[in-house]
């Protein structure tokens, strides 16, 4: 087994090497299927034979291309998600043969508009309350409907078989990086938040499932023994924080590095938003059907589009819990209506549990980075 130094560097080129192994699954004839949302059913595009590859964009660059059409009072991850599919600069939208959206918040719904112009574009209409039966009807519906998509585009057919089997290689996708992000439940976090992002980011873009399972459990087992055996990588005394909120990507690093930077004291030891703790801590059920379990799942995520969302704020106390967190911050992105109402509530339920919590607005670009640094470095002083 390598070193950890060396597991996070292969991790990193692993990453960077994404755009090449997606232009070689093209070239074998293999559908990529683009996807914007933690929403969108994985299992179901993995058993038609396609590649789910994440679209979501945190990149400042293609924001200008992007206000062309869409307005600048806008969410930065919808601006820079349009931006690189209309500038065509994105690798992983260029080799799409379609692209998979929900109506979630409206910017996002009204931005499939426009990529439909683009790219074949099937939209799931995603209802707005997760309790109720009406709810689980209308998602249930939606995601036959997807189904008979997939089936009639890549001319496939989805057969419980494939897909119980796309549900057991998720699941163990889910169950391998629970069993990482657990390592920050120790008394002394063995991880920083950057390094989660890193391992997260590896799993989504790396394309080769089993290898990027095998690795994330090596790094995970290399870990748990260097702290058995006595290691220590990160003071004990840095203040523990759970992040909650919109979800987060390279332009949001600024925000691990001014918590997690030697003057502001701080780390992260769970990231409770979209691509993390949110998705891979509730598998899909193996034991029922396979498409009443897939619509359950995903009815079930706590996202602020949700209304009224109140798992959410049971799911940041338990995690509180959990990864022993001191502190609470909610990172909202900017013109994010949902996360930022939303955030009057998260504040009342923490205060309640005398659960210290900020929020943060930012945006993609780099120019707040001092002025988080400050606002954190406060916020965990007075922890
Ligand atoms: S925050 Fe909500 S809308 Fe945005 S990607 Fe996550 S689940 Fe989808
Ligand atoms: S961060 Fe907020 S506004 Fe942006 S896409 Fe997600 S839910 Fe929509």
């Amino acid at each position: 087994m390598h070193n950890i130094g060396e597991i996070i560097e292969k991790m990193r080129e692993g990453t960077a090497m994404g755009p090449v192994r997606v232009k070689e699954i093209k070239e074998r004839g293999i559908p990529v299927v683009g996807t914007y949302c933690t929403f969108t059913p994985w299992e179901l595009i993995n058993a038609a034979g396609g590649f789910p590859v994440s679209l979501c964009s945190t990149s400042e660059k293609p924001i200008a291309a992007a206000e062309k059409h869409l307005p600048r009072n806008l969410c930065p991850l919808i601006k820079s998600s349009y931006g690189f599919a209309l500038t065509d600069t994105c690798p992983y939208f260029h080799f799409c043969d379609m692209v998979i959206g929900e109506t979630t918040c409206d910017g996002k719904k009204k931005m499939y508009e426009y990529l439909g112009q683009m790219r074949h574009t099937h939209v799931m209409q995603l209802p707005q309350n997760v309790d109720g039966k009406n709810s689980m009807v209308l998602w249930k519906d939606e995601i036959l409907r997807l189904k008979s998509v997939l089936e009639a585009t890549f001319n496939t057919d989805i057969t419980n078989e494939k897909l119980s089997a796309s549900i057991k290689l998720r699941n163990r996708m889910h169950r391998t990086m629970m069993e990482f992000y657990d390592l920050s439940k120790l008394p002394c976090p063995v991880l920083t938040g950057k390094e989660i992002m890193l391992v997260s980011d590896y799993l989504k873009f790396s394309f080769d499932y089993e290898e990027a399972i095998k690795l994330v459990s090596d790094l995970t087992l290399k870990l748990k023994e260097n702290y058995d055996s006595g290691e220590r990588r990160i003071c004990p005394g840095a203040k523990r924080i759970l992040i909650t909120g919109c979800p987060m990507g390279k332009s949001l690093e600024k925000v691990a590095d001014a918590i997690e930077s030697r003057e502001t004291g701080g780390i992260i030891v769970g990231f409770e938003n979209c691509g993390n703790l949110k998705c891979s801590s509730s598998p899909v059920d193996e034991s029922s059907d396979p498409i009443d379990a897939i619509t359950e799942k995903y009815l079930n995520i706590p996202c602020s589009v949700m209304s009224p969302n109140t798992k959410r704020l049971e799911l940041i106390k338990k995690y509180v819990r959990e990864y022993r967190a001191e502190g609470v911050i909610d990172v909202i992105l900017q013109a994010c209506h949902t996360y930022a109402v939303e955030s009057h509530s998260v504040r009342e339920c923490l205060q309640e549990a005398e659960i210290p919590y900020m929020a943060a607005e930012t945006d993609y670009s780099q120019g707040d980075t001092g002025q988080l640094a400050t606002r954190f470095g406060a916020f965990i002083e007075m922890i």
